[in-house]
């Protein structure tokens, strides 16, 4: 995947509140082109893979939990710098602490249920889109 692409997911809070459509307006009105999208559930093993950096933390168990209750949205987006714009669009990890006006501000509910992920570098946009989506199904 190009350094201009990042990957997303709607978490299973957005998904549960009927915020898709709000949250892919607010994604293509920021000016990111869908390169590839799709409602789809993870798996326990799915999830414990995508978060395997977070194995040692204590909110783990949770997470996993959290996003394996139910569909989620998964796309990959594409925009200059893509991966630095995306995280200032959808804000910081704590709902509480994420500015005015930002995704995780708008729809998160807590610093676990925070509605949206981004990736954090171009190297992980490149693994975790490629985890959800195989190359014929980017556009
Ligand atoms: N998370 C949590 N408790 C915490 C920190 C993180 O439940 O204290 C969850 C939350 O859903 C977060 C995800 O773990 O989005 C990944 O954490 P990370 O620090 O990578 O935050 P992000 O990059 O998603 O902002």
């Amino acid at each position: 995947m190009a350094a201009n692409r990042t990957f997303t997911m709607i978490k299973p809070d957005g998904v549960e509140n009927g915020h898709i459509g709000a949250i892919l307006d607010q994604i293509t009105a920021s000016g990111f082109r869908i390169v590839a999208m799709k409602l789809t559930q993870m798996t326990t093993r799915d999830a414990e893979a995508f978060y395997a950096v977070h194995k040692e933390r204590p909110f783990f168990g949770e997470l996993v939990e959290f996003m394996t209750r139910g569909p989620i949205v998964a796309a990959i987006l594409e925009k200059d710098n893509a991966v630095e714009d995306f995280r200032t669009l959808i804000g910081a990890t704590n709902p509480e602490e994420a500015a005015e006006g930002t995704i995780r501000k708008k729809f998160a509910t807590s610093i676990g249920e925070n509605a949206v992920h981004g990736s954090d570098s171009d190297e992980n946009a490149q693994i975790e889109g490629a985890f959800h989506f195989a190359g014929r199904e980017q556009f």
